[in-house]
């Protein structure tokens, strides 16, 4: 497994393990049928709890049943999933850094405890519902909605886009809390409320069209005047602030999992390279061959420096939403293009579901554009190194 400049020394008796279970699980678990959910469009959900199980979800929460494992071995989770599917990595960093770190960082006892566990294990189910329809880069647009009925609150809007959304038990849905709004022009801060799916007026169509990402269950969340009790409302943040740290941590999972779609996609045209033989040999002894994986597993290895970089400045409270920006964007834009090198070098099985790549290129162009698209990483660079905003 490529891992050119030794970063393997440097891990942990216990990172190691974490990585080898889940690599374990990929190879065992998830390579033999992910072709097939890839083609039929769904996800196995049967690994849901197995997952939970391994300790997949939000390892490196601490409480509630979570282990609080490092930094690096969370991402080096992220990695091995992400060289499986980006499907199964998002299904990890949804439950984990979307759903569990929200209820973690800002949720009371009683959401901790009514929650985490049972999330932890994967016996529930949650999902984020921060898109909107109309407000995708800019969900501080937001129009959904909650107003203050007694000791409830009824929320009203849409969310679209919305990873597991059809199979959730649980929704963290982000909304406008109108009550607490100052004037007419204002409509109030951003709030988390808990929204369990089966409440009356709750629908979460799946979307079905998609031609990546497709071994991943995307859906609607429709609210038509649902009643929550004041208990949901996360009660420990307000603002904008509230869903841009959840996405600082999903998005750090990513830097981490796109390695591992690019590492895939070396090894696979690596060991394609040696075996198929054009001209009367291997055509890894083309240069032309060479150069192209020696691009890649370049490629690969600076993006790997980046990630284990954030690890120790996440571990030691150092890291920057910017640095986790730097990170996604890079690695991401690095997987995409890679996954087209390698799917280039094995021909016409390259377009199959038979080998990862084409799988794993067409998966980036989701990763690519969620949990901010790479404009909106540049335009968060741009500001950062020059203090101008050039959003607007
Ligand atoms: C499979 C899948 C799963 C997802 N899962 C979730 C989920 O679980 N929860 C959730 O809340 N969301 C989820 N998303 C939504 C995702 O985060 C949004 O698609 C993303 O934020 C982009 O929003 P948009 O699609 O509305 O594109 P738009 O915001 O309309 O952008 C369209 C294009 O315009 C560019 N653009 C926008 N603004 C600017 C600007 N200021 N300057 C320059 N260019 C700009 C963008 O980069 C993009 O190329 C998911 C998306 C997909 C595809």
């Amino acid at each position: 497994m490529l891992d050119y400049v030794g970063l393997e020394d440097d891990l942990t008796e216990e990172e190691r393990m974490i990585r080898d279970t889940a690599r374990r699980f990929v190879d065992e678990n998830v390579r033999p049928t992910i072709g097939d959910h890839f083609e039929a469009g769904t996800f196995p959900t049967e690994l849901i709890p197995e997952m939970g199980e391994l300790g997949f979800y939000a390892p490196n929460l601490e409480g509630y049943g979570s282990p609080n494992v490092s930094e690096t071995a969370y991402g080096l989770l992220m990695q091995e999933l992400e060289a499986g599917d980006s499907g199964l990595r998002s299904m990890a960093s949804v439950q984990g850094a979307l759903v569990m770190y929200p209820i973690h960082a800002f949720g009371s006892e009683d959401q901790k405890e009514e929650w985490l566990p049972d999330l932890g294990t994967g016996q529930a189910v949650g999902c984020f519902g921060l898109t909107e329809p109309e407000h995708g880069s800019n969900p501080s647009r937001m129009e959904t909605y909650a107003e203050r009925d007694g000791d409830e609150y009824v929320l009203n809007g849409s969310k679209t886009w919305i990873t597991n959304s059809p199979i959730a038990d649980v929704a963290v849905v982000w909304a406008r809390d109108r009550s607490a709004a100052g004037d007419a022009d204002d409509d109030g801060p951003v709030r988390g409320f808990l929204v369990e799916t089966d409440r009356d007026g709750v629908t979460t169509n799946e979307i079905t069209e998609k031609l990546s990402l497709r071994a991943s269950i995307t859906g609607e969340i429709g609210l038509q005047n649902v009643r929550v009790p004041e208990s949901s409302v996360l009660p420990g943040v307000d603002g904008m602030k509230g869903p841009l740290s959840c996405l600082t941590q999903a998005r750090y999972g990513i830097a981490w999992g796109a390695v591992g779609a690019a590492r895939d996609c070396f090894e696979t045209a690596r060991e394609y390279a040696t075996d198929r033989e054009q001209f009367g040999g291997p055509i890894a002894r083309f240069q032309l061959q060479q150069e192209k994986l020696a691009e890649m597993a370049t490629e690969i290895t600076t993006s790997q420096l980046l990630a284990h970089r954030l690890a120790e400045l996440k571990e030691r409270s150092d890291l920057r939403p910017q640095h986790v920006s730097m990170a996604k964007r890079n690695n991401v834009r690095m997987a995409r293009e890679q996954s087209r090198v390698a799917r280039e070098m094995l021909g016409g099985n390259g377009i199959t579901t038979d080998y990862s790549p084409m799988r794993h290129l067409a998966n980036l162009e989701t990763v690519y554009t969620y949990e901010g698209t790479h404009d909106i990483h540049t335009l968060i660079l741009g500001q950062d190194l020059t203090g101008i905003a050039a959003f607007e």
